[in-house]
């Protein structure tokens, strides 16, 4: 991972870590989950009831149907019998004589249906269940007028006033006009359901027993393989296929998770570098100053040396400034991640012409010459986050320079690419390939006591790739060792 992709890692988990800490204070995700649990339904229960429900009412509605039918049934059955049995009588007494006739009735043996017989003019002359003289006359009876001018066997059910009952009759009416009447008194829909309800009981809690268990059992099996999902490998179960959307779901979240874990530890452990870092690059200025400022305190120093002394201990306490300013702008840069930067419009060649004065004394110095020459550029962005990167570059390329060397910054705007190209280039020490990478990490020097000799903390290229980041802009560097360096940093145009 190169210095920058680390830095923007660290910065993204420091920012979450943040949300993290928040996190208690703003939603309680455990008290949620405690509280739903008491409203929750058991999947096993809700299971358990709907196939139990559902069998048990498909179970009634097929045991009435049953019923149903199986009256219809026995009705038509009964009809259909009773209407045989008359026509076959009718047959028989056709061929006899009127005494033969009473007597083939009499010896009917079937005391359950109701033999009447009568004449052409409705009078009864024989019934084997009634006294013959007290029936009234039967004519208008509905099965008798119907059979009086039908040569077939009429067949109707009615209530019998005489028996108080719903009736079969079948009435055939014979050649010499008399009539045939078999009766049968018959069960209602209930009173049929009455006859058979004790064995359509036992019936019913047997299979609702049976509806009980296997409730029970297909409930269970539909929810053991929900129960022993492990969830530590999502992708590893194989309960339903409709489980696979929400078990992919759960393990691109744990991966999430796993990476927002690294990231975190990435940039806690990167934090306590940073700190015990920064604490390390103060102890060196600060013995230095309590231990030189002690010698003059205890005036354990001569008239002619004080003022090199004073001088050593204003260079550290210098040295400690700039590395406080480093830290606290990095800080900065880290903080207001969020914040929209790119708010004005800023010119780079101006920048540029301005850090370049603001380090012309610098420059001196270190006998190092300073251009900077190119087109207005315009950019959108921060002015100061450019400055601080501008600032950064120049500096060090009159830091790591010979005597006589120069530093040339240039800027232009490719309106092709609509881009702003800056470069600062110098002719100095410049960098070994294998080190080229590793100079934006923070605290990375190549020469350090070159570095520190010359006020530099460490932090300019850290501070410089940061800024381009927020500026949207990509930084390169072409450096050959003995020969000079190049940085080279491409920013979109702000128009
Ligand atoms: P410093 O404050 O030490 O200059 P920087 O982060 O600015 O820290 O630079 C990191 C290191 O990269 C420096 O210590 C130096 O070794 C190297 N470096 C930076 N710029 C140049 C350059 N223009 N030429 C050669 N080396 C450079």
């Amino acid at each position: 991972m190169s210095a920058s992709e680390k830095d923007a890692v660290a910065n993204d988990a420091l920012k979450k870590e943040s949300l993290l800490q928040d996190a208690p204070t703003k939603n309680t995700p455990t008290n949620k989950g405690q509280q739903n649990s008491s409203k929750q339904k058991s999947l096993t229960h809700t299971l358990y009831i709907t196939i139990l429900t559902f069998s048990v009412c498909l179970v009634l509605v097929f045991a009435l149907a049953a019923v149903f039918l199986m009256y219809k049934n026995y009705e038509a059955d009964a009809a259909d019998i009773l209407a045989q049995n008359t026509q076959e009588l009718a047959t028989r007494l056709e061929s006899q004589n009127k005494s033969e006739q009473l007597k083939t009735l009499a010896s009917q043996a079937n005391v359950n249906v109701r033999y009447t017989f009568i004449d052409e003019d409705g009078v009864v002359l024989y019934d084997n269940w009634e006294n013959v003289s007290s029936m009234p006359n039967h004519k208008t009876r509905p099965e008798i007028e119907e059979a009086y001018v039908s040569s077939r066997v009429v067949v109707q059910e009615r209530y019998s006033s005489t028996l108080e009952k719903e009736v079969l009759y079948a009435a055939k009416s014979l050649e010499d006009g008399n009539v045939l009447r078999l009766a049968e008194t018959r069960h209602t829909l209930v009173q049929f359901l009455q006859s058979i309800s004790l064995p359509l009981i036992c019936l019913l809690v047997l299979v609702c027993l049976f509806a009980f268990a296997l409730s029970r059992l297909l409930s269970k099996k539909v929810v053991t393989p929900l129960d022993s999902l492990d969830f530590s490998k999502p992708l590893k179960n194989s309960a339903y296929e409709e489980m696979n959307p929400l078990l992919e779901r759960i393990d691109a979240q744990q991966n999430l998770l796993k990476e927002q874990n690294q990231r975190l530890e990435d940039a806690n452990s990167m934090r306590r570098e940073f700190t015990s870092n920064v604490s390390h690059e103060m102890k060196t200025p600060l013995t230095v100053i309590s231990g030189y400022a002690e010698l003059m305190k205890n005036n354990m120093v001569k008239k002619e040396d004080q003022q090199r002394f004073s001088e050593l201990i204003y260079d550290e306490a210098k040295n400690m400034q700039s590395l406080i300013d480093d830290v606290l702008i990095i800080s900065k840069l880290e903080e207001s991640e969020d914040e929209v930067y790119a708010n004005e419009v800023v010119d780079v060649l101006e920048v540029a012409k301005e850090q370049a004065a603001r380090l012309e004394s610098f420059a001196q110095e270190n006998d190092v010459d300073v251009n900077v020459w190119g087109t207005q550029a315009k950019i959108m962005g921060s002015r100061t986050q450019l400055a601080q990167m501008l600032h950064n570059l120049i500096e060090n390329g009159i830091r790591y320079n010979k005597k006589g060397g120069s530093v040339k910054v240039t800027c232009e705007e490719k309106t092709d690419t609509h881009q702003v190209v800056l470069s600062v280039a110098d002719n100095g020490v410049g960098i070994a390939l294998e080190f080229q990478e590793k100079i934006f990490e923070r605290f990375y020097r190549v020469d350090a006591s070159r570095s520190k000799e010359t006020g530099g903390t460490g932090l300019g290229l850290a501070i410089v790739k940061h800024a381009a980041q927020r500026l949207g802009a990509s930084i390169y560097v072409d450096s050959t060792e003995g020969e000079g360096t190049t940085f080279t940093i491409i920013f979109p145009a702000a128009f």
